[in-house]
């Protein structure tokens, strides 16, 4: 017997969100249908509304209900080192790490010839844009260790040593391979302060 229509829409609309498979999606969509309607209205409305409010900041790109995000209006934030990542989640994970007070800059992802993600698909004009109309005397570049996030550390220090800029790479205790959204605080600390030059 078949999934039910309506079911099968919602497990395949599921099975589309990463890190999700078809057994999942299933289990997700039958667990949504016991939930009351009470608890079903709570998840779509708080979809929308995270949906409809967060926008990306117009200088880091970090997701924010304000532009620029409060990161980058933190008047604390020392405003000459740059943190470059792949995500908001890294950033967040970063931003945990009190002894890093520099700002961000959110690539949108990484570099992935193989998925034809080129740089015209991350965010690298608008890194240099920024790199080019702000003062900015050192970029740490916080990309992910996995393969592609080693590429996209290389093409960017190559770019951004071009600009006379001092290019930085988290040193070792990340694990290879990582995201750093899943590093702890302490792991990213020790990688910051471990720092090599490019
Ligand atoms: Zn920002």
């Amino acid at each position: 017997m078949n999934r039910p229509q309506p079911i099968e829409k919602m497990v395949e609309i599921i099975k589309k969100l990463p890190g999700v498979g078809p057994k999942m999606a299933e289990r997700l969509s039958y667990h949504i249908l016991e939930m009351s309607q009470g608890e079903v209205d709570r998840l779509l409305d708080s979809i929308q509304k995270a949906r409809q409010t967060m926008k990306n900041c117009s200088v880091c790109y970090n997701l924010s209900e304000h532009d620029p995000c409060p990161v980058c209006s933190d008047s604390a934030k020392e405003r000459d080192i740059l943190c470059v990542v792949e995500t908001p989640q890294d950033l967040i994970a970063v931003s945990r790490v009190k002894e890093y007070k520099g700002l961000y800059f959110v690539l949108g992802g990484a570099l992935s010839p193989l998925d034809a993600v080129g740089p015209n698909d991350i965010r690298v004009e608008k890194l240099i844009k920024r790199l080019k109309s702000d003062t900015i005397s050192e970029v740490i570049i916080a990309t992910d260790t996995d393969s592609k996030g080693e590429i996209t550390a290389v093409y960017l220090a190559e770019i951004i040593k071009k600009l006379n800029i001092k290019v930085t790479r988290l040193g070792y205790g990340l694990p290879v391979g990582g995201d750093i959204e899943y590093a702890d605080e302490v792991t990213i600390s020790r990688a910051i302060s471990g720092r090599q030059e490019m």
